[in-house]
Order: C-alpha cells, then sequence, then structure tokens
C-alpha cells in the first residue's frame, strides 16, 4: 500500500509512541491529584507544554490543551469574538477557503449578530497582505486567515498579515492545523495572537491540539466543569496524547529543513509527470505550496471514480477533503479559486510523506495515466 493520504491524517512516530507508553500504565495519575502520582503526571504535562511553547516561539502558559485542531479553531474565533463584542465590535474577516471547522463556526457567529466577511480567494491560492488590509473596518475584531490549504496546500504570506493586523488594531487567528510541523512557525515574528494545532497532522495521535492565545487574551470557555487549563477548558488531560503530541512536534519541527528537501524534489516530480495527462490542470501556486502536496483537477472524470480505482491499486489519496468525501458537492476549496463544477468534482490530491520512494512516485504516476484515460474511454462510451 502507497499512503499518499497524509493531509488527512499521518501514522503516529516511533517517537511519539516511546513517550506515550509510559503514561498509560506507569504516570497514570491524574495531574490534579496532590499525592506523587498525579505530581508526576502533572510534570509530564508541563514539560509537554513548555517543549511545545519552544517549537511555537511561545510561552508556555499561552499554550491550551484541546481535543485537536477543530475544537482549538472553534475555542480561537469564540475568544476574539467575545473580546471583539465586548468593545462593540462584531466584524470578522476570513476566507473562502478555510477548513470547516472556521466556516461553520462563523455561520454560527453570523446567526448571532456577528457580521463575516469571506475573502475572495485568487486563482493560485494566496490571500494577500493587501487584500487583507482593504477589508479591515473599525469595527474588525478578528482575521483568521488558515496557514497552509489543506487541500490544495498553498501557504499564506503569515507575517505580512500579521504585520498588517498588528497596525490596525485587529486579532489575528490562523489555523496552522497543516502548517505545524512542515512549516516554520514564530508566533511572536509571525504577530499571530491565536493560533491552531492538532496532532495528527503531523505523525502525533488523533484526539489533541492545542490552541495558542498570546499572553493577555483571555480564552473563551467551550467546556465547563473543572478547573484545568487555568479554567478554560475543563476535563481531566488527555497526558498520553498531549505527550506524544509534543515529542511529535518536536521531531518533525527538528526536521522541517530536511524533509522540505525530500519532499520538494518528490513532489516536484510527481507534478512534472501528472501534468503529461491531457485535460489536466494543477490547482494552487505550483511553488508556494506545503512540500508535500500535490493536487490536480482531470476534466471529464469523476474523483471519486478515480480514487476507487487507485485504491483497488494499492494507492491512498484523496478527493477534495475526507471530510466532503461521500457528498456530492464539490469541494468549495477549488470551487473558491474559481475552478468550474466539472473540474472540482474532478480533483486528486496526493499528499506524500518521506517515507515514500522514487519507484513508489513513478508507479503513482503511471496508474494515474492509465486510470484517468481509462475513464475518459469510459464515459465516451456512456455518450
Ligand atoms: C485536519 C484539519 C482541521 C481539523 O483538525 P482535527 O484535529 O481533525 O479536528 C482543521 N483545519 C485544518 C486546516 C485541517 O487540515
Amino acid at each position: 500500500m502507497i499512503y499518499a493520504d497524509n493531509a488527512a491524517t499521518t501514522k503516529l512516530s516511533d517517537t511519539a509512541l516511546e513517550a506515550m507508553l509510559p503514561c498509560f500504565q506507569e504516570y497514570y495519575g491524574n495531574p490534579s491529584s496532590v499525592y506523587a502520582a498525579g505530581q508526576n503526571a502533572k510534570r509530564l504535562l508541563e514539560n509537554a507544554r513548555r517543549q511545545i511553547a519552544a517549537c511555537l516561539g511561545a510561552e508556555a502558559r499561552e499554550i491550551i490543551f484541546t481535543s485537536g485542531g477543530s475544537e482549538s479553531d472553534n475555542q480561537a474565533l469564540r475568544t476574539a469574538a467575545a473580546i471583539g463584542a465586548a468593545s462593540g465590535k462584531k466584524h470578522i474577516i476570513s476566507t473562502a477557503f478555510e477548513h470547516h471547522a472556521i466556516l461553520r463556526t462563523l455561520d454560527t457567529l453570523a446567526q448571532e449578530g456577528f457580521r463575516i466577511t469571506l475573502l475572495d480567494v485568487p486563482e493560485n491560492g494566496i490571500i494577500s497582505a493587501e487584500q487583507i488590509e482593504a477589508a479591515i473596518r473599525p469595527d474588525t475584531a478578528l482575521v483568521s486567515v488558515m496557514y497552509a490549504n489543506n487541500e490544495i496546500g498553498t501557504i499564506q504570506p503569515i507575517a505580512e498579515i500579521g504585520a498588517v493586523c498588528r497596525k490596525r488594531g485587529v486579532l489575528f487567528h490562523t489555523d496552522a492545523v497543516q502548517a505545524a510541523g512542515h512549516l516554520p512557525i514564530d508566533v511572536r515574528m509571525q504577530q499571530i495572537d491565536l493560533l491552531s494545532l492538532s496532532a495528527h497532522k503531523f505523525h502525533g495521535p488523533k484526539g489533541t491540539g492545542i490552541l495558542y492565545a498570546k499572553k493577555g487574551l483571555r480564552p473563551a470557555r467551550l467546556i465547563c466543569g473543572g478547573g484545568q487549563e487555568r479554567g478554560v477548558r475543563a476535563g481531566t488531560e488527555n497526558l498520553p496524547a498531549i505527550v506524544g503530541m509534543a515529542a511529535a512536534l518536536t521531531e518533525s519541527a527538528n526536521k522541517i529543513s530536511d524533509d522540505t528537501a525530500i519532499l520538494t524534489r518528490r513532489r516536484d516530480r510527481l507534478i512534472a509527470g501528472l501534468r503529461q495527462i491531457p485535460d489536466s490542470v494543477l490547482n494552487g501556486d505550483q511553488e508556494r505550496r506545503l512540500p508535500s502536496n500535490v493536487n490536480f483537477s482531470f476534466d471529464g472524470i469523476e474523483g471519486e471514480t478515480l480514487l476507487i480505482l487507485l485504491s483497488a491499486a494499492g494507492i491512498c489519496a484523496s478527493s477534495g477533503s475526507a471530510c466532503a468525501s461521500g457528498s456530492t458537492e464539490p469541494s468549495h476549496v477549488l470551487r473558491a479559486i474559481g475552478r468550474s463544477t466539472p473540474l472540482a468534482h474532478g480533483s486528486l490530491r496526493l499528499t506524500i510523506g518521506t517515507d515514500i520512494t522514487d519507484n513508489e512516485i513513478e508507479y503513482i504516476i503511471r496508474t494515474v495515466t492509465e486510470t484517468v484515460a481509462k475513464l475518459r474511454k469510459t464515459s465516451r462510451r456512456l455518450v
């Protein structure tokens, strides 16, 4: 099996697994308990917080543990909305190609009286700081722009957007779920106020993530209960997952430049190979994209059918995002960059890991080329 769907989730790394194992049967105490077993767990928890903060250029007290990217996105938007509303600012700027965790939360905020501006996305899939600046109004409370897009992999100019927001006194949130562990992050240098990440996108465990909230910002509480996470996120901490996340983030952050070199070469070979397919178009900027991401549209085919045939050939890929699979709605991301409905339906996303070999890359190119040709022949016979 060739796994080329790392944007959907990644395999747990050995380092993360080894860090997690003692937490299950050795350090099983509740970090809130006063006896030694609890305090040992507490120490692991706070070590993990410091490790993660160090990877982001943040302070430990700015890190809140959550259940993953979706929860962090919800909490980030709710935090900025509450802060804005307290001073009468109820306008939020975001973009049309965000993850649904952002878009659906913005829908509910709109129902609660917030005014939402969703910026159009240029065909290359990159939002500019100028677009952001032009959309800021006196009542703007928040700008939320994803660091890297989960479908087309395009990378946004986060530091430039952060500078515009800081200059205009507007809070800046970035959904960095696809970026963390793959692209450099420094919340101070990039002037980020709120940031979401999720462990399972960088070889950590599923169901855990963090919200970074710059000191001085009081995070809005989504889950009420005990006083964990300084009262802003109740619930006994998932210690094994948190420790695994810290190990996985540290490991990936240390390998970013090596991994980027390996992945970029393979990605560019995949792009060059798939480009030879007639009536194909690359989705998203060719260079300013995650080194792991390839996304093409092929005219005249159904992405879902292509996926089934690729799966039979041992290739795990995706068409649009995994969450959208099963629905017949074309990807909102591909629509946002202006792809027609047929092209949006005929998309294929391959997101590679460093374990993929040159031979596997060639096999993918050959198999996709043959399968697309076969599907087109069949659909021509039908008409
Ligand atoms: C995967 C993903 C999320 C959701 O993260 P979960 O931990 O699965 O809830 C949010 N945003 C982006 C960009 C993602 O890729």
